[in-house]
């Protein structure tokens, strides 16, 4: 029995965690779940799951959440608050943390799984964005499994070889290939871009996904993200990592080797599939996903990203190059300008203008600490509000 905490477990990942989970009942015992306010979906899951902790980060869908599980008879502690989340993801009896939290506030928790030596699988990219460096120290010293959940990083994992050390050249790598959707946006004509609402902008071609990433993957912010993801993940530089849009969504990714091989991981476009393979990790399990039938896929695209269409992408290697603070500040610009965009304050085309602001504006130091992280992303968090007053 495999004892797992699932934080986010209301939102997209969370639930498709939870039908694997349920896929096999001897297999994983859940011990805590979290969410921010909806209480009623996560009232369902704990009749379900029983776990031994609930926590919602809001106070009174904590209060609301109590008493429904005191009415059902369950022995569910539920707490609330930022400080809970870091409590249940170093349970002693906790083996497994699936970190699905949206945003910088999955950082804390993920973090505090890391330096407990729990096995991670991590989908909360923002995690490695802002505090590449800390975070993966903290799975070093701890000795922590580490598993990528995000489709693309998790394909680059199956694809290199196993135990890789994080030598690229040493093991015959020649680059790493991100493929990328294109998102709803693709074909788009330039000028209509302009008047997107964020109804579109969420309505993705291939992935059913949280409104905040859904948002990511159409200005291809997404994307930039996951170059840096993939940077910590893999040790790979700026240069080691190539972004392939392939509209059909069905080659997660690919590993190019130096003697012209390709090795890439296939299959419908179903987040069931990364979480499987990490929850089993090294075994395999029935994830519940449908076989990608090639002759129904009959033809795959691939070209090269299109930056004035998506300065998103440009800007996220800009950071990653910068490197120190660069992606702490891009990646709370982002979610700031991405939270006005959903809000309908600013225009879609805004995204990208309010990021490239702050990080024309703000000095980017050295990351040593997680405070040195915290501290530019409430920077960031003030720029991006004063580029949106300004816009
Ligand atoms: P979502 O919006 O569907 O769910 C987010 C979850 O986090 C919910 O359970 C919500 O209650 C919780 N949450 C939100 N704000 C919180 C806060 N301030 N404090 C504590 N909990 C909070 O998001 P998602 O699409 O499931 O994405 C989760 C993470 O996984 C993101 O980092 C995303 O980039 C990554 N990811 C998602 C997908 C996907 O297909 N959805 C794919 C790859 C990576
Ligand atoms: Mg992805």
């Amino acid at each position: 029995m495999q004892n797992l905490v699932i934080l986010g477990a209301t939102g997209s990942i969370g639930t498709s965690t939870l039908d694997v989970v349920a896929r096999h009942p001897g297999k994983f015992n859940v011990v805590a779940l979290t969410a921010n306010c909806q209480a009623d979906l996560l009232f369902r899951q704990c009749v379900q799951f029983k776990p031994r902790y609930a926590v919602m980060l809001d106070e009174d869908a904590a209060t609301q959440l109590r008493e429904r599980v005191l009415e059902a008879g369950l022995a569910i502690e539920v707490l609330s608050g930022a400080v809970a989340l870091e409590h249940v993801s170093i349970l002693p009896e906790a083996d497994t943390v699936m970190a699905a939290i949206v945003g910088a506030a999955g950082l804390r928790p993920t973090l505090a799984a890391a330096r407990a030596g729990k096995k991670i699988l991590l989908a909360n990219k923002e995690t490695l964005v802002m505090a590449g460096n800390v975070f993966m120290d903290a799975v070093r010293v701890s000795g922590s499994v580490l598993l990528p959940i995000d489709s693309e990083h998790n394909a680059i994992f199956q694809a290199l070889p196993r135990g890789y050390n994080g030598d690229l050249a040493g093991n015959g790598v020649r680059r790493i290939l991100l493929t990328a959707s294109g998102g709803p946006f693709r074909n788009t004509p330039l000028g209509e871009l302009q008047n997107v609402t964020p109804e579109q902008a969420c309505a993705h071609p291939n992935w059913v996904m949280g409104r905040k990433i859904s948002v990511d993957s159409a200005s291809m912010m997404n994307k930039g993200l996951e170059v840096i993801e993939a940077h910590w993940l893999f040790n790979a530089g700026a240069d080691d990592i190539q972004v392939v849009v392939h509209p059909q969504s069905v080659v997660h990714s690919l590993v190019e080797y130096v003697d012209g091989s390709i090795l890439a991981q296939l299959g419908n476009p179903d987040m069931r599939t990364p979480i499987a393979y990490g929850l089993a990790y090294p075994e395999r399990i029935d994830a519940g996903v449908a076989p990608l039938d090639l002759f129904k896929v009959a033809t795959m695209n691939f070209a090269a990203p299109d930056l004035e269409r998506f300065p998103c992408l440009a800007l996220a290697y800009r950071a990653l190059r910068a490197a120190g603070t660069a992606p702490a500040i891009l990646n709370a610009a982002n979610e700031v300008a991405v939270a006005a965009f959903l809000d309908k304050q600013i225009s879609f085309l805004s995204i990208p203008r309010i990021i490239e602001a702050v990080l024309d504006t703000l000095p980017v130091n050295a990351v040593g600490s997680l405070d040195d992280v915290l501290g530019a992303d409430s920077e960031a968090r003030r720029a991006a509000k004063r580029q949106i007053r300004q816009s």
